[in-house]
């Protein structure tokens, strides 16, 4: 069993810009280790297509590894064209799902915040995003992308049949449900479950289950059950409606990137993957940008570190508890957009255009 070092962190840059990115966020923590003696340890190392280059292989075992020793994974992004053609088992993106499924990574945390400085970057009418804040909260490691039987089989009639299968288990959904219920205490106290019920066993399960725990540990907070397809159509009526909301693997999946947009640039969203608690209370987790690799803008100082910064304060808040410094982080992001500072993908006029990395040593001069 390897044990979780309590202030070692991986950084796994990846492809593309995720080098870029992940290089402000170790600015960040080595202005944090030497300002706050906070006594991080950082460690780096290959992942996706730059290990495929070295290694043969998207994630060696001696950087997973790694991984299970750390606290905290910030990856970067993995993938782009160069490795498009490779076989599935060596593309990229398999490092990222060794990780998540090796760290036992059931719980994807996508908040969608929708900046009042950028309001006019949504497709949407800024009274229905202005102020948005909510978070949702996607089972990650059950439900239809890992249910057995699956595969393409020929049947009698000489056709073809696809099969996948949707199961979740009490424990599965109660320990997720969990999580989105803890969150919703730290914010404003309300959690919707969405599934499809009316139709689908597994979706009634999750209901019932979701309810009972409710009942039995969190009846301060607010629950309410959404049918999965109502909550799409509920995120472009009225977004701000949901604080927290928690859905399985599959629904997640849409409505995450469905809220995602809401708020208008992929540069500025973060999100967390959350393990279970050990009996020490340790608890494993990656943090990333919900961004991919941008070949398009790679190596050319464009990309907005944003989403992997913001991705860090929640790796500040979530697994180190350092709630305070999570706020500042947030604040100094915020106050660098107040005084207009912006990353080409969210410029516009009357607007400063900063490189990643000034925008980088922007934040961190708001956090002096
Ligand atoms: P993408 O997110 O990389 O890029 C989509 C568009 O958004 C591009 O125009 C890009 O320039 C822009 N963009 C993305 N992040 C940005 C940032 N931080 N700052 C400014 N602009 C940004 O999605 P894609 O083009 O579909 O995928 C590119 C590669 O990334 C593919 O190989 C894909 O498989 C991979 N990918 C990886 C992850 C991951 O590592 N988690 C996630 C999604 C896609």
């Amino acid at each position: 069993m390897i044990k979780v070092k309590k202030r070692k962190i991986l950084l796994l840059p990846g492809d593309g810009i995720g080098p870029e990115v992940i290089n402000e966020v170790r600015k960040v923590i080595t202005w944090l280790n030497s300002k706050k003696s906070l006594d991080f340890e950082i460690d780096e190392d290959l992942a996706g297509g730059a290990s495929y280059d070295k290694h043969g292989t998207p994630i060696t075992d001696e950087v997973f590894y790694k991984a299970l020793e750390s606290k905290i994974v910030m990856l970067g992004a993995v993938g782009g064209p160069k490795w498009d053609n490779l076989e599935f088992q060596k593309k990229p993106e398999r490092a990222l799902l060794k990780l998540r499924k090796e760290l036992k990574l059931f719980a994807n945390l996508r908040p969608a915040i929708c900046f009042k400085q950028l309001v006019h970057a949504s497709t949407l009418k800024p009274e229905i995003v202005s102020g948005l804040d909510i978070m949702i909260v996607r089972e990650l490691t059950g439900g239809i992308y890992f249910g057995e039987p699956r595969g393409i089989k020929p049947i009698d009639n000489g056709e073809r049949k696809g099969i996948n299968t949707h199961t979740y288990t009490s424990s599965e959904i109660i320990r997720v449900a969990k999580v989105a219920f803890d969150l919703a205490k730290k914010r404003s106290n309300k959690v919707t479950s969405c599934e499809k019920s009316n139709v689908m066993e597994a979706g009634q399960l999750w209901k019932e289950e979701v309810q009972t725990l409710h009942d039995a540990e969190y009846k301060e907070v607010e629950l309410n059950h959404m049918l999965a397809d109502n909550c799409s159509m509920q995120l472009l009526r009225n977004p701000k409606q949901f604080d927290v909301i928690v859905t399985d693997n599959l629904f997640g999946d849409i409505l995450s990137d469905q809220a995602s947009m809401l708020t208008g640039s992929l540069g500025l969203l973060p999100s967390a993957s959350l393990g279970e608690k050990n009996k020490d209370g340790e608890m494993r987790a990656m943090y990333e940008p919900i961004h991919g690799s941008a070949p398009d803008i790679a190596g050319k100082g464009l990309a907005n570190p944003i989403a992997t910064i913001l991705s860090f304060a929640m790796a500040l808040r979530y697994s180190l508890d350092l709630d305070k410094e999570a706020d500042n982080l947030e604040k100094a992001v915020q106050d660098v957009l107040n005084d207009g500072l912006r990353t080409k993908d969210i410029v516009a006029k009357g607007n400063k255009e900063v490189s990643t990395a000034q925008m980088g040593d922007a934040i961190i001069s708001k956090l002096k």
